[in-house]
């Protein structure tokens, strides 16, 4: 055990969802509206249900709600929930259906006491350990593997102690899960063995925080010490004076997400030693050394775009497309904005049909004009989907007068669905997955399309492939993903427009 201590020792013998999840505990603070203002943090991570759960030492409180952080919660709702120990969520699902029944923290009550659970990730055996459990009586109320895990862990602390129960449910779960746990006043963090989803540790003036991104620590003025390591279990003291670490398990490599680092995180959270912002403009730089071309100017999508377009434009400036460096007299490229995002479009709500997704990019962005008549113009975006949002903007693009449209994105293709907890669209309708390069470039209607290279993913992460995951973009994953829930992911309703309140969409 480690405490506050940079060293952990191993344990004596010893969607989900696309979700934010925090835990933290204070010394005697109320914890309820730090916990408010680090789902606020975390808004990007999830739309649908945000929730709190606290203990006073006494029982727990909780207030789970459907909506947005500012919407699910009123003053009297955050004065109700006492103590100063406590989790939270928001949701945005994945598995398990889109409606209040799954909505998070999940809450249970059991016979050694309460369980309160935040899960990030997506576990891929979930329905067999559902089977044995119910065979054992265990009655669930949710289709969400977050109650497999609170159900297992819950039956574990029948017969032992809360870190082997941690231990013993962690060896039987596969797949991805950053979770933040409070049983009793106690609040933990366990991060999956292979570290899939992101978790990190920051020390506050009066006690400590787990969370997601490390935006959390910022916004409630606290330090980050360190990512959570893969397979290793947190437990802050319940008086805020420290914390202590178990490596429960241990793995040869990680398969850490790519794409939280491309499109889902923050740009100016730290993740795995990283900050996402200068590892989205070293993928642009990268973009503009592997596919550059010349043209008048380089325009990002607003708003997961823009770190991704800045480093191509300054990459821009320093050489030519051909890898010269750039000649005094020589202009280089301009970096301008020329969609501008209206924040204003409400939250995403499911748009099940074509029309509505084509409708719903046309809502959120509009053209500079100035900007783009008469010219050649690249956009810059992380990511193609479906092929929605380009479509719809060279489309705009041209209409606006540009002479030419090329498209550069920070991504190689996406070819097949995400089965570690984050919201893709289905193998079906992945662009990417059913066309060559030519031919998307050919059904958006751009004059040029490129992706990024998996090599330069790997390289501006600083990691060996091995150490990724990449099975949106190779159909590799690092679990066998059973036939149940690949059949479940295939058929499941997918949100894959952008979110108008994240920060980087
Ligand atoms: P699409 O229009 O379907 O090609 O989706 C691509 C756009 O959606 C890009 O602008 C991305 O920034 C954004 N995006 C990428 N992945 C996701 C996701 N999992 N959920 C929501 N939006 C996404």
């Amino acid at each position: 055990m480690e405490s506050g201590r940079e060293s952990p020792r191993q344990l004596a013998d010893g969607p989900t969802e696309k979700c934010g999840v925090v835990g933290i505990a204070l010394a005697d603070r109320a914890v309820a509206r730090p916990l408010y203002y680090s789902l606020y943090a975390l808004q990007h991570r999830g739309q649908e249900s945000a929730g709190i759960v606290t203990h006073d030492g006494f029982q727990q409180h909780s207030h789970v709600e459907m909506g947005l952080v500012g919407d699910a919660f009123t003053a009297a709702d955050l004065e109700s929930l006492n103590g100063s120990t406590g989790i939270g969520h928001v949701r945005y699902p994945t598995e398990g259906s889109i409606n209040a029944c799954c909505a998070q923290p999940f809450s249970v009550s059991f016979k050694s006491g309460s369980l309160g659970l935040s899960h990030n990730g997506n576990l891929v055996n979930a329905t067999e350990i559902r089977d044995e459990l119910a065979n054992l009586g265990h009655a669930f109320t949710s289709d969400g593997d977050t109650e497999v895990i609170a159900h297992d862990i819950a039956r574990n602390l029948l017969d032992e102690d809360l870190i082997r129960a941690v231990k013993h449910t962690m060896e039987r779960i596969h797949g991805s899960y950053s979770l933040t746990i409070m049983h009793d006043d106690v609040v933990l963090g366990v991060r999956d063995p292979q570290g899939n989803r992101p978790l990190c540790l920051g020390k506050l003036d009066d006690g400590y925080v787990l969370a997601s991104e490390s935006v959390v620590i910022d916004t409630l003025d606290g330090e980050l010490i360190r990512d959570v390591r893969p397979g290793e279990l947190i437990v802050l003291n319940g008086d805020g004076s420290g914390y202590d670490s178990y490596q429960l398990i241990s793995n040869d490599h990680t398969a850490h997400c790519f794409f939280e680092h491309v499109y889902f995180a923050r740009p100016d959270s730290v993740i795995d030693d990283s900050l996402v912002y200068e590892v989205r403009r070293t993928l642009g730089g990268k973009l503009w050394e592997e596919s550059g071309i010349e043209t008048d100017v380089v325009l990002p999508v607003p708003d997961s775009g823009r770190a991704f377009a800045s480093g191509y434009a300054d990459a821009a400036n320093e050489t030519t497309a051909d890898g010269e460096p750039r000649a005094k007299d020589d202009a280089g490229v301009e970096f301008a904005e020329g969609l501008m995002k209206n924040r204003y479009v409400g939250r995403t709500f499911i748009m099940p049909t074509q029309d509505e997704r084509e409708r719903a990019v046309r809502l959120k962005l509009n053209p500079i004009k100035s900007t783009i008549e008469g010219k050649t113009v690249t956009i810059i975006d992380d990511s193609i989907v479906r092929g929605t949002t380009s479509n719809q903007l060279v489309r705009l693009l041209k209409d606006a007068g540009a002479e030419e449209v090329h498209m550069r994105v920070g991504s190689p293709p996406i070819v097949a669905p995400c089965y570690m907890g984050i919201n893709m669209a289905t193998r079906d309708e992945l662009i990417a997955a059913n066309k060559s390069v030519d031919e998307i470039r050919q059904e958006i209607g751009a004059d040029s399309l490129a992706y990024l290279s998996i090599d330069a993913i790997a390289e501006s992460l600083d990691s060996e492939r091995h150490d990724l995951c990449l099975g949106c973009v190779t159909g590799e994953y690092p679990f066998d993903i059973d036939g149940e829930t690949a059949d479940r992911a295939v058929e499941r309703p997918v949100i894959g427009e952008k979110q108008p309140f994240a920060a980087d969409d």
